[in-house]
C-alpha cells in the first residue's frame, strides 16, 4: 500500500465511489477514483488514492456509466404533455369529449393543444368535427406519432387554410373526397401550415415551465445524457437558449445534445453555425435532424417495393436521393454531424449513397430507426462506422401501426432486426423517442430493448445505452464510460442487470445519479 502511495506521488483524489462499478456493459472494478469531475484511477489504484479531505462514497447495487437516451423531444413533448394529453385514445367520439372536457378546464388556454391520440386507430379522423365541442377557440392536437394533427375550422381560419391552400411539399392537408373542402385532417409537412401560428400565441416561459418539471423528473429516471429534438415534423422549436437558461439557473441535471431540424438543403451553413453558440458545460449542439422519409404511424415510410395491394405507393419522403448527396457533402465541409430519420429501406439506401459518396467521413452521423434495412446494406452501415439509434419500445407496438398491413407481413417479419445489427458488429445506440413513448426510464428502455421479438444481448442493450449513446453524439470515450480519462457520470441501479431474469429487468429502480461526480436529485 505504502508503495502503491509513493508510486501516486501520494495524491489523493477529490472523491472515491466504491461497489460493483462497470466501467463498461461488460468489465467491473471496486472503485473508481475521480478528481474534477473524472474518472483519475480504477481498483487498487482508486482506493489508493483516498485521502483526509477525500469524499468517500460507497455505492449499493450496481454502478454504470450515465445512461444516454438517444432519441427524445423534451421541449415540444414536455410543453404538450402539459395539456391534453390523449394517449391511446382510438376514437372521433372520445377525441370529442375529451376536448369538451378540456375546454372547460381551462378557459383561459389561448389554444386548446391536445397530443396523443392514435392516427392509424381512428376512423375517419375529422378537425371539422371538433367545431361541434369548441367552436370559439383554436384547437390542435397532434396525434402519438407526432405526423397528423387535427385542427378545428377557427384554427383552419386563423392558419388561413381553404380548399384552395396547396398541399406543401411532403404533406397533405386531408380533403372531403366529394366536396374538396379540407376535412380539419394534417399530415406530416402539412404540420407546419399551422404550428408557427399556434407557437406566435406562446411565449419562452410558457416552454420553460413545463419544460424545468419534466427535466427535473428525469434524475429518478437515471438518465444522464439525452439527444434531444428541438423539432418534430412540421414543428420548429429551435429555441437553444431555452436550454442555456435552465444551465445557467442550475436547473439542468442532464446533459442536453441538441439536434436542430434541417428542413431544406439551403439551411446546411445556417444550421452549422448553431455549433458553440448556446453551449455549456451541460449544453451542447450536436447537429441536424433530417427527416428523410415519413412516419410508421402514418405508413409513410419511403419504401422500396410498393405497399401491400398497390404498384406505386412507395410511402413519402422530405429529400430525394439527389438532394441527400448535396445535403451529406455540404455539411461535412462544414463539419455538421446529421441524424437522419429513415425508417423504410429505401430511405436507409438513399442515405447510405450519400455518406458513401461523401467518406471517408468526418461526423458522427446517425441512422434514427431504420427500422427496415436491406439485406445488403448491414454490410454498408457497419463500413461506414455509423450508429444506428433504435427504439425497441416502436417495437413493442408496432404490429398495432399502420405499417404492418401496409408493408405486408414477410416485410413486417423483417423489420426491428437488432439481431442482425449486432452480428455485423454495428453500433446501436436506445431511445424512448418520449413522448411517442411516454415511459422514461432506464429500466423500462433495458427491459424492451431485450423483450422484443427479436432482441439485442444485454450486453449490446448496455452498451447501446452507454458508450452507443455517446458515440452518437461523437462523445465516445468521454462519456458513456467510466475508465480513467472518462467524465464521472454515473448511474446506479438497485441490482445489476447480470443478476436478474430479463423479465424482471424493468423492476429495478434507480439508487443515484451523478454527473461528473454531482449527485442530482
Ligand atoms: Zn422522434
Amino acid at each position: 500500500m505504502l508503495l502503491l502511495m509513493l508510486a501516486c506521488g501520494g495524491d489523493a483524489a477529490e472523491q472515491v465511489f466504491t461497489g460493483e462499478i462497470f466501467t463498461d456493459a461488460e468489465t467491473t472494478t471496486g472503485a473508481i477514483a475521480v478528481t474534477g469531475g473524472v474518472v483519475v484511477a480504477i481498483g487498487a489504484d482508486a482506493e489508493a488514492m483516498v485521502g483526509d479531505d477525500t469524499e468517500a462514497i460507497a455505492l449499493s447495487g450496481a454502478a454504470f456509466p450515465g445512461f444516454h437516451d438517444a432519441h427524445a423531444h423534451f421541449l415540444p413533448g414536455s410543453f404538450v404533455m402539459e395539456r391534453l394529453v390523449m394517449l391511446g385514445t382510438s376514437s372521433m367520439s372520445s377525441i370529442l369529449s375529451a376536448v369538451e372536457d378540456y375546454a372547460e378546464e381551462a378557459p383561459e388556454e389561448p389554444w386548446l393543444i391536445g397530443f396523443g391520440w392514435v392516427n392509424a386507430l381512428v376512423e375517419d379522423p375529422s378537425g371539422v368535427a371538433l367545431d361541434a365541442v369548441v367552436s370559439d377557440r383554436p384547437v390542435l392536437l397532434v396525434d402519438s406519432s407526432g405526423h397528423a394533427a387535427l385542427i378545428n375550422s377557427v384554427a383552419m381560419e386563423a392558419a388561413g387554410i381553404t380548399a384552395d391552400t396547396p398541399d406543401p411539399v411532403g404533406g397533405e392537408i386531408v380533403r372531403d373526397p366529394e366536396t374538396g373542402a379540407p376535412t380539419g385532417l394534417l399530415l406530416e409537412e402539412a404540420l407546419s401550415l399551422i404550428t408557427p401560428v399556434t407557437l406566435a400565441d406562446y411565449d419562452d416561459e410558457q416552454f420553460l415551465a413545463p419544460l424545468r418539471e419534466q427535466l427535473a423528473a428525469l434524475p429518478a429516471s437515471g438518465i444522464t445524457s439525452v439527444s434531444e429534438i428541438l423539432a418534430s415534423p412540421g414543428l420548429d422549436l429551435t429555441w437553444p437558449w431555452l436550454y442555456e437558461t435552465l444551465e445557467r439557473s442550475g436547473e439542468l441535471p442532464v446533459r442536453i445534445h441538441y439536434y436542430v431540424p434541417l428542413f431544406s438543403t439551403d439551411d446546411v451553413e445556417s444550421v452549422a453555425a448553431l455549433a458553440g453558440v448556446y453551449d455549456g458545460d451541460r449544453v451542447r449542439f450536436a447537429g441536424a435532424k433530417v427527416w428523410v422519409d415519413g412516419s410508421m404511424g402514418t405508413a409513410q415510410s419511403w419504401v422500396s417495393e410498393p405497399m401491400e395491394g398497390t404498384h406505386d405507393d412507395y410511402g413519402s419522403h422530405y429529400f430525394t436521393a439527389e438532394q441527400l448527396l448535396d445535403v451529406v457533402a455540404r455539411a461535412e465541409a462544414v463539419d455538421l454531424p446529421l441524424k437522419f430519420h429513415a425508417n423504410g429501406d429505401a430511405a436507409v439506401a438513399a442515405v447510405l449513397d450519400a455518406l458513401e459518396a461523401a467518406a471517408p467521413l468526418g461526423q458522427p452521423h446517425v441512422l434514427d430507426h431504420a427500422v427496415l434495412i436491406d439485406e445488403a446494406d448491414y454490410a454498408r452501415i457497419s463500413a461506414l462506422g455509423l450508429t444506428v439509434s433504435v427504439q425497441p419500445p416502436h417495437a413493442l407496438v408496432a404490429a398495432f401501426g399502420d405499417s404492418a398491413d401496409a408493408w405486408g407481413a414477410e416485410r413486417f417479419d423483417r423489420a426491428y432486426d437488432y439481431t442482425t445489427l449486432e452480428d455485423y458488429d454495428i453500433a446501436m445506440a436506445l431511445g424512448t423517442d418520449w413522448p411517442v413513448w411516454p415511459t422514461l426510464h432506464a429500466a423500462n428502455s433495458l427491459w424492451s430493448a431485450v423483450g422484443v421479438e427479436q432482441p439485442m444481448s444485454l450486453t449490446a442493450a448496455l452498451r447501446a445505452y452507454t458508450e452507443g449513446g455517446a458515440q452518437a453524439v461523437g462523445q465516445d470515450g468521454v462519456l458513456g464510460c467510466l475508465a480513467v480519462g472518462c467524465t464521472a457520470d454515473i448511474t446506479v441501479l438497485s441490482a445489476s442487470p447480470w443478476d436478474v431474469e430479463a423479465s424482471a429487468l424493468s423492476e429495478l429502480t434507480v439508487e443515484a445519479v451523478y454527473l461528473a461526480g454531482e449527485a442530482q436529485d
